[in-house]
């Protein structure tokens, strides 16, 4: 039995698997390159294993010369196959020295095939035979060097520069991981190059009569690689049932927390969702699940915004936060609050948006609650304010009621005339109706301010509100002796909002300015009403030059319930700071640099398509 065949058979077919089994890796997945170099490289340690047979039965020169020729194509699919396994395995080598060592090596491979014998020898002139392994083999006798000889130790070289460079970046990177990986692959290909490199040139320089053998430090590296890729698979074992776990863990946290999760894949146009996602939503544990059919659940007035969510989402910051109403199969409605954040690749394209929904109905009643609450608060506050007024309202009542009554008078003296002036009649009855308007007005201004209502939103000329505003207090000015002015915007000025809302807060605005210059100099009793556009908003100022707010006030003037007036509730201005917020604006107060306070308010502007009411 010959023990080189054994041995050097077994070495092949060892090989043979590993390369098999890593080469089915990538055929799996195909961006382990390291798994397809390190098949080239064992495919090329297969060729060594055969060769090397092949130069020990060798029965004359010129057959050991063509073995030796193919010995260097091999030997180059090793070096190449370990350069690329470095390169992505550790993925800290240089480029330019990876091209400079797989260039050398093709080299080499080519003058190999193109020049003398073989890259090293000229001419091999006679073969010996020596004893190996209990046997005869044949080894290299007399022959003649090639001068491509450096060549070959150049290239060797460039690979142990290159080797030896990757791995000590891939240490310096620190972790136990890459520091062992540094070692065992990186120690295992410079002792390989250096126990080649020694035996091959010992024996082409005739020291060492021995058969080549390349193919067993060679093997030395197959086993530290194989040691480090089979770690991995551990790893990604160990890795697969830790997320599993977490899988499981973040399904319990999100059930408990009644949160749906999903995961929308934009390659693939498809949603993963947890069971509770589904429940959400209506839709069943398996039925297959995509944006249309999801947007199809939603209630139509929310659809269009959905989409346009998700859309800016993608295109935009990544962030994906929501609200939407879905209908489901009863008819029923459930409000679902949803956030998400969207993913991006390399190259900055979207792939997927991960998130999470809640069912907030229960919230959204509350919500409808409080507001009605809020609404019935703003009544009974608008109530208390026309209580206040209704003197110099009645008052206001009076001058055409008693105009009526007067014009009456004169028109029945002027029916006591035979013929009366039917011309002068005429202009009493017009008189008459003029007043009736206009008590009537004051009449309807009341009382669209006492109806008990829901709020409607329309669009609104700040200007025009203001004015009637002033118009609804002119009485109580008057009676008080306060001019009440207007400073109107002279251009856009519209705003969406509910009237009767805002002209509460205005109301309430300029009668507590009203109170503020109440004692002060004839000169002083001046509410001035300023409305400016200011960018996407329009603001509001309602001054005067009364007493001002005490500094240690300032702060507390929007909390309920805070007063200073001796019949006060101090619930005007927490009221209207909730209405004007409820409309998506904002309140302050500052004391003004030469006495008085400046109530502000300011609302977003409305489009400028539109027409206000
Ligand atoms: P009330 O008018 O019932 O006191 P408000 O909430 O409308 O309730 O006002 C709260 C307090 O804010 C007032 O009591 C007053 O002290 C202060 N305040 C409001 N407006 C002015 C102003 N223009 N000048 C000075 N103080 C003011």
């Amino acid at each position: 039995m010959s023990w080189v065949t054994v041995i050097w058979s077994m070495v092949a077919s060892a090989c043979l698997t590993l390369a098999a089994i890593n080469l089915l890796v990538w055929s799996r997945d195909r961006r382990s390159w390291a798994h397809l170099c390190f098949s080239v490289m064992v495919v090329g340690v297969i060729g060594l294993a055969i060769a090397e047979i092949g130069t020990m039965k060798a029965s004359s020169p010129e057959e050991f010369g063509r073995v030796i020729r193919w010995v260097h194509l091999v030997y180059a699919f090793g070096i190449v196959g370990s350069l690329g396994f470095v390169h992505f395995y550790f993925g800290t080598g240089r480029r330019w020295l990876l091209a400079l060592a797989v260039g050398l090596r093709l080299l080499a491979v080519v003058i190999n095939f193109t020049t003398g014998l073989n890259l090293q020898l000229r001419a091999i002139l006679s073969l010996q035979k020596v004893s190996f392994l209990g046997e005869q083999v044949s080894v290299l006798g007399d022959w003649v060097p090639s001068p491509w000889v450096p060549l070959g130790y150049l290239a060797t070289f460039v690979w142990l520069v290159y080797v030896i460079d990757a791995s000590v970046a891939l240490w310096r990177k620190g972790s136990t991981d890459s520091r062992r990986r540094a070692v065992i692959v990186g120690g295992s290909l410079v002792g390989f190059g250096v126990l080649t490199v020694g035996q091959v040139a010992m024996v082409v320089t005739g020291r060492l009569r021995m058969p080549f053998i390349v193919s067993f430090p060679f093997l030395g590296v197959v086993l530290a690689m194989t040691y480090e890729l089979s770690r991995d698979v551990l790893r990604a074992g160990q890795l697969g049932r830790d997320l599993h776990e977490s899988e499981q863990r973040m399904t319990l946290a999100a059930d408990a927390a009644s949160l749906g999760v999903w995961i929308r894949d934009l390659v693939r146009n498809e949603i993963w969702a947890t069971d509770r996602w589904r429940a959400l939503l209506g839709f069943t544990e398996s039925e297959p699940l995509e944006i249309d059919k999801f947007l199809d659940r939603l209630h139509p007035d929310d659809r269009e915004r959905v989409r346009r969510a998700l859309a800016m989402a993608i295109d935009g910051d990544g962030v994906y936060e929501t609200e939407y109403r879905v209908v489901l199969a009863n008819g029923q409605t459930r409000w679902i609050a949803s956030r998400g954040q969207a993913e991006f690749d390399g190259r900055g394209k979207p792939i997927r948006v991960t998130g999470v929904s809640i069912d907030i109905s229960n919230r959204k009643l509350a919500e409808r609650e409080l507001l009605q609450r809020h609404t019935e608060l703003a009544h009974l506050s608008r109530v208390t304010m026309l209580g206040e007024l209704s003197s110099s309202l009645a008052h206001e009542l009076n001058q055409p009621l008693g105009a009526i009554l007067r014009n009456t008078e004169a028109a029945e003296l002027f029916l006591q005339d035979p013929s009366p002036d039917l011309e002068e009649l005429r202009a009493i009855l017009a008189d008459i109706r003029h007043d009736d308007q206009r008590a009537g007005a004051v009449i309807d201004r009341m009382r669209s301010m006492l109806k008990r209502r829901e709020v409607e939103h329309s669009l609104l000329d700040l200007n025009m509100l203001a004015g009637e505003v002033i118009s609804f207090v002119q009485p109580d000015a008057d009676a008080r002796k306060v001019r009440v002015t207007l400073a109107a915007a002279s251009s856009s000025s519209s705003v969406h909002g509910d009237r009767v809302q805002l002209q509460q807060v205005l109301l309430n605005l300029i009668l507590n300015a009203m109170d503020a210059v109440n004692g002060s100099a004839p000169d002083r009793c001046l509410v001035t009403v300023c409305v400016k556009p200011l960018g996407t908003q329009v603001q509001v100022a309602v001054s005067d030059s009364g007493h001002g707010i005490p500094d240690d006030k300032l702060a507390r003037l929007f909390e309920p319930f805070f007063t200073t007036k001796a019949n006060g509730i101090g619930m005007g201005l927490p009221i209207s700071r909730t209405i004007i917020e409820s409309h998506g604006g904002s309140v302050r107060a500052e004391n003004n640099q030469n006495g008085g306070a400046t109530l502000y308010f300011m609302l977003p502007v409305a489009g400028e398509e539109e027409n206000p009411l």
